[in-house]
């Protein structure tokens, strides 16, 4: 609300909103400022815009508007006042400013503590449904598993009027795709929302770990990586619904089943369902306890030096020998060195096998190398590096397979996303930051697909893929309250 000693007379009022009708009751006609900005209709650049003023009926009431055509670059272009008088509905005003200013977008928004508040309510219904999730174990590999997890998630959507579609797997645990609001034309574009179902625990890993509520906190496998983030999109949308808030564009969420080993059977979905959005909000676990957002993800890739030596007596001929253990070593500290922390490239040999006997001369060995960039013009030129790579010892042969199967997500890819979260957690009073994460999630992949995706949105708390696994109960409906609020203003 602006405070402020703007007091125009009727007559200025009007002409500042020149479509209002004619109050009737001059003694209402009490002028409120009104600012509001303009900004570039184009969906990574859109900024949030958020004023917030009374009307008649004394709703805190918020409109969002972007600029109709690019004028200038990104940010905030112009500023304009509107003075209203409090006579009129906030109804009425939405209506008259869309119509002076011809928006091509124009939400009347509640307020999002409105969200907030609506959410915070609902807090016990949250754990309950969560601690039902992780009550359904589901890790990866056991399709039938994984598949009753995702019946209970999809029968939850049904519940709140969302239309549901099963994308059915042989081999592992059928996708679960959700749509909720306008249909055909009346959408203005695609939003998705990206998680999974899978876990890393194996059945039976409740028996040691329960489902359990202490300290403010709920335990249990993927609980927090990432049932809860499941929990938290349900609620988003039901609160959506609860304080009317339209939806501009069709929202799609795409649950998969295999994201914890590497999204074989759900990455062409992801990718397809990614090129038809404007944005992707994926709700994998939030960095640290302060719940940062992940702005940047490094690519994450694993390749395989094979080495064909030549076998001969260690004591009798050496000389006949080609020793495939000596020469994988020296390959080894070349690529060591195209280690580059400052870059953000990592490269390590983390498995290493070859020879037979200790006197025989090593014939074959072989190195696993994790690699990780954090640029996609550095995977690139790591990924020329090792293939380039060339026998040093006279008679030995070399394989390189492999490479990146998740390329970076790059900061400018969440960048715009990311300040308009912070606008909205800064409006509903709590802090968020951001942090880059060293290793993959599908959001990767829709950021390589070139759409602005912002990752981390999910629960917080600690301990994903360990005993000590669990989510702060206090931050889900927060946490679902910023993915209500940027669903609807994205
Ligand atoms: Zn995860």
């Amino acid at each position: 609300m602006t405070a402020s000693a703007f007091e125009p007379t009727p007559r200025e009022s009007c002409l500042s909103i020149p479509c209002l009708p004619s109050c009737s009751n001059p003694s209402a006609f009490r002028a409120k400022l009104f600012r509001f900005t303009h900004f570039r209709k184009n969906a990574s650049a859109n900024h949030l815009v958020s004023r917030t003023f009374k009307t008649k009926d004394l709703k805190p009431f918020r409109f969002t508007h972007f600029q109709k055509s690019g004028r200038g670059r990104g940010a905030s272009i112009s500023q304009c006042k509107a003075a209203f008088p409090v006579c009129y509905s906030s109804a009425v005003v939405a209506r008259s400013v869309a119509h002076c200013y011809d928006t091509p977008i124009m939400l009347a928004l509640p307020h999002s503590q409105m969200l907030l508040a609506t959410l915070r309510k609902q807090e016990k219904e949250m754990v309950k449904i969560l601690g039902a999730l992780v009550r359904l174990e589901s890790p990866s590999f056991v399709k039938a598993a994984v598949d009753r997890c995702g019946e209970r998630v999809a029968a939850e959507w049904h519940k709140r009027g969302a239309r549901i579609e099963f994308l059915r797997q042989k081999h592992r645990g059928n996708h679960l795709r959700v749509t909720l609001g306008p249909t055909g034309r009346r959408a203005k574009g695609q939003l998705l929302i990206l998680g999974h179902l899978d876990t890393v625990y194996d059945i039976g890993t409740l028996q040691r770990m329960p489902f359990r509520i202490a300290k403010g906190r709920a335990w249990g496998p993927g609980a927090f990586d990432m049932k809860a983030g499941i929990v938290q999109a349900l609620f988003a949308a039901e609160a959506l619904e609860r304080t009317r808030t339209p939806l501009g564009k069709r929202v799609v969420c795409l649950w998969t089943s295999d994201e914890e080993i590497g999204s074989g059977s759900s990455r062409e979905d992801i990718e397809r369902e990614a090129r038809r959005s404007d944005a992707v909000f994926v709700l994998e676990p939030a960095f640290g306890l302060r719940g940062s957002l992940k702005t940047s993800r490094k690519g994450v890739g694993q390749v395989e030096i094979e080495i064909i030596g030549r076998a001969a007596h260690a004591g009798l001929e050496p000389q006949k020998g080609v020793n495939a253990v000596h020469e994988l070593a020296l390959q080894i500290s070349r690529v060591a060195g195209f280690n580059d922390f400052r870059r953000g490239i990592t490269v390590n040999a983390d498995i290493i096998e070859g020879g037979t006997r200790a006197n025989v001369i090593a014939d074959r060995a072989r190195a696993v190398i994790d690699i990780r960039a954090a640029r996609i013009a550095d995977m690139k030129w790591l990924e020329r590096r090792l293939r380039s790579l060339r026998p040093i010892l006279p008679g030995a042969r070399l394989r390189v397979t492999g490479g990146f199967n998740r390329p970076p997500l790059e900061r400018k890819m969440s960048a715009a996303l990311y300040r308009k979260a912070q606008l909205l957690a800064d409006e509903m009073g709590f802090p968020i930051g951001e942090s880059p994460a060293g290793g993959g999630s599908d959001g990767n992949l829709t950021a390589a697909a070139g759409v602005p995706t912002l990752d981390g949105l999910g629960a917080v708390g600690d301990g994903a893929h360990s005993p000590a696994e669990h989510a702060l109960i206090r931050a889900m409906p927060e946490r679902a309250a910023l993915l209500a609020a940027l669903l609807a203003t994205t």
